[in-house]
Order: structure tokens, then sequence, then C-alpha cells
């Protein structure tokens, strides 16, 4: 172990860094922007950022200095998902419960689930959609009121009329009503800007659109087109005025082609991509979001009798097992991957089981975290400011016990856990 020298101490103070500050001595450091890991640093934290990182271990004997010891740990910057649910996670009573829940019991659920996810090392989330509880929760977080990532939140997806996010779906003739724009139902290019304008007003961060059938919905496709590509391109239009992209759930080929074509940031699932469509997300440097997890976890859980409605068995059946197989595909050739994981499909806070699955698919370990780091950070336009540990960056910090690139399922481990400069998680 290094010892601190008295020049360093002297730096320091003239540097006034002294008060209030925390010092991390990491063993290892992961440079999520090289892909390189370094040994021995001391990252600086003052307040909710990183102040600098210092070679060797820094130790500071004042009243008002923190020292965390990670020098067993490997450290990285707070990881980042980019397909959550953070409203719910799906259980046999889901339909069930979206006749019998209120707006509250849905938000005194997801501080739960927004817990979870921050203490398994994601200290960002995108959300691509709810009931708008999200919205809330986002700012609960943000006031400081319960512990979560920083959320990132579409609001209510859009769908067409009987399409995958439209939420009277399957119910009774009493109870389906007449969705439109605001509750993010489109059916021409008038309502696609209408809705986009009012996630706007909302609040919404991204816009999530439903391109195809999916396979949770009580509908009879999981595949098929469900918007025209005029429709998509009044929505990637008018989100750009409001400096907002598009998100496309897409299983189908031809739903995720118009998505493409219309102009969307990313393709989540992917599932019955082409290798047409895997060159145009190139030429229009989109992102496909992978959400491995969710199709093992569907495929695996349709097997259970009554786990889901029986039109929706088939689908979970068809849909699940390709998703890990055109991840694959579409990384060889070359599409950018969003590190996401479809979390509230399945039991959150288990984010980090897509890394390994990711490897076991081919890409390897590194780019897999720098898929959920930089890249992420790069598409939330935050790329200054999340993804690294790097003078001026927030604080959003994490550690695993192992090296990654030599065992990716410690990812599945988190001890210890920093987000804005505060210390939510440290397990010694
Ligand atoms: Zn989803």
């Amino acid at each position: 172990m290094k010892k601190i020298t008295l020049l360093l101490c002297l730096f320091l103070l003239t540097q006034n860094i002294i008060s209030q500050t925390t010092y991390i001595l990491c063993g290892k450091l992961v440079d999520t922007q090289s892909g390189e890991i370094t040994t021995e640093k001391t990252i600086v934290v003052r307040d909710n950022k990183i102040h600098m990182v210092l070679d060797g271990y820094v130790l500071v004997k004042s009243a008002d200095a923190i020292t965390i010891d990670l020098k067993s740990k490997v450290v990285l910057p707070g990881l980042i998902d980019f397909h959550v649910h953070i409203e719910k996670e799906f259980n046999r009573n889901t339909r069930l419960n979206s006749y019998i829940l209120n707006e509250a019991d849905i938000a005194f659920n997801s501080v739960g689930f927004a817990k979870t996810t921050l203490l398994n090392g994601f200290t960002s989330v995108r959300d691509l959609g709810g009931n708008g509880v999200n919205l809330s929760i986002r700012k609960a977080i943000n006031e400081g009121k319960i512990p979560g990532p920083r959320v990132f939140t579409a609001g209510k997806s859009l769908a067409t009329t009987g399409g995958h996010a439209d939420p009277t779906n399957g119910s009774s003739r009493k109870l389906i009503g007449n969705p439109g724009p605001k509750e993010g139902v489109v059916n021409s290019v008038e309502d696609a800007r209408k809705a986009v304008r009012q996630r706007y007003k909302n609040g919404a961060d991204w816009i999530k659109i439903t391109a195809t059938g999916g396979v949770l919905s009580v509908a009879k496709s999981g595949d098929n087109p469900q918007f025209t590509i005029e429709e998509i391109k009044a929505i990637c239009e008018t989100a750009k005025d409001y400096g907002m992209y598009v998100a496309a759930h897409a299983h189908g080929d031809e739903g995720m082609r118009r998505a493409i074509i219309g102009g969307v940031k990313t393709i989540e699932h992917g599932t019955y991509m082409s290798i047409g469509t895997m060159e145009l997300m190139k030429k229009h440097n989109a992102y496909l979001v992978p959400t491995i997890t969710a199709g093992k976890e569907v495929a695996e859980k349709a097997k259970i009798a009554g786990f889901y409605p029986d039109i929706v068995v088939p689908k979970a059946l068809a849909v699940g097992p390709q998703i890990q197989g055109t991840f694959a595909s579409a990384y060889k050739k070359g599409v950018g991957i969003a590190f996401g994981t479809d979390a509230g499909v399945f039991k959150h806070g288990n984010n980090g089981k897509e890394f390994g699955f990711m490897v076991e698919a081919g890409m390897p370990a590194m780019e897999t975290i720098q898929s959920a780091t930089v890249t992420n950070a790069m598409l939330l336009n935050m790329e200054s400011e999340i993804g690294q540990i790097k003078k001026g960056f927030y604080a959003d910090i994490i550690a695993v016990e192992e090296d990654p690139t030599k065992n990716i399922a410690t990812m599945e481990n988190v001890v210890f856990v920093m987000k804005d400069g505060k210390v939510y998680k440290n397990e010694k």
C-alpha cells in the first residue's frame, strides 16, 4: 500500500478539498472510456461530484474526511439500464391488478422497485412506460424523498387502437372505452403529434411507441406492425421539436423497419430483425436494446400453468427464446448496443443478469459494461455527466467483488453503491 506523502497532503490543503470530502480507495478501477482496468486509485468525492481521481491510496486524517476502503474491490461508474418499468413487476395477478390497483397502490409498490434497482448498482434507468406514476417516482427520487436511480421516463407509451400499449386491451365492453392521444392511443398523424405534445406537457423525457405487437398484452399477435410510417414520422419529428428521442418496442421485422425509417433512436427487443434491418439500423445510427433477460423470463414463466393469460402463452414461447440469438447476430453485424433489460417483466434488481447473457452471446465483458455506461450516457445526452469515473462527473460509483472481465457474474453481486455522492450500500 502506498503511503501519502507530505507533499500531496499540502497539495490537498492548498486545494481546500479536505473539508467534507470522501476518499474512495479503489483496488481496481474500470475506465469505461478506454476499457482499461487500472489499480490503486483514490476517487475524491466532494458534494455530489467527482472532484478528482488520484494515483495511489490517499489517506487523509481529518475530522471532515471520510475514507471508504474498496481496496479489495473492483470499482465502476454506476450502471445505466435503458429499459425498465419502474412501476410494476409482473406476476400471476398482474392482469387483475390492472383493474383493482389505484395510482397510490402502484406508487407504494414502485418505492421498493426503485430502491432495489439502485441497490443492485443501477444508478440511472430509462423507464419505458407505465401509468404516469413513473413521472412522480422520478420527482420523489430527485427530491430525495425515496432512494432510487436517476429516472428518465417515457410516461405512458404510445400505441394504436388494440396495439401493444392500448391500456384497455382485453377489457370487457363496459370498460373498454375509447382511449385517445391523452391515454397514449393514436390513429393518425394528428393524434401522433398531440400524443407527443401531451407527453411533453406531462414531463416525459423520452417517447416510447409500441411499433409491433408484444408478448404480454392481451392480444393475438406478438409481432405485427401497428403503426404506419407516416404516424411514426410524425411522432419522431414532433419529439425532436421538444428535444426528445423515440424508443420503439418491436418484435416483428416490418414494424421495426418502419420505426427505423421513421426516425426512432432505439429498437427494444428486436426479436425477428432481418439482416437488411440490421444494416438499416447502422445506416440510421439506431441502437438495439437487447432485453435478453426478459426473453428468458417469459419463455420460462409461460411453462407454468395459469401464470400468463392463455393468449399470451404461445407468444411468450415463440418470442422469448429468439431474443438472445438476434442480439448475437446484431452485435456481430456491428449494430450499436444499448444495455437494457426490461426489468419489471422479471424481478427488479436482477438487471445484472443481462451482462452474463450478453457475454454468452459473444459480446466481450468490457463492451457489455461500456454499453451500460458510456453508450447509454451518450444516448441520454449526458456523456459528460454520467457513465464514467472522471473529474466533474456525478459521483455515481459502484463496486463488485471480482474483475468482471474474468467473471461476468460478479455484476449480479454489487457490494457498494454511491449515487449523487451519497452512499446507499457498503457491504464489507
Ligand atoms: Zn418493456
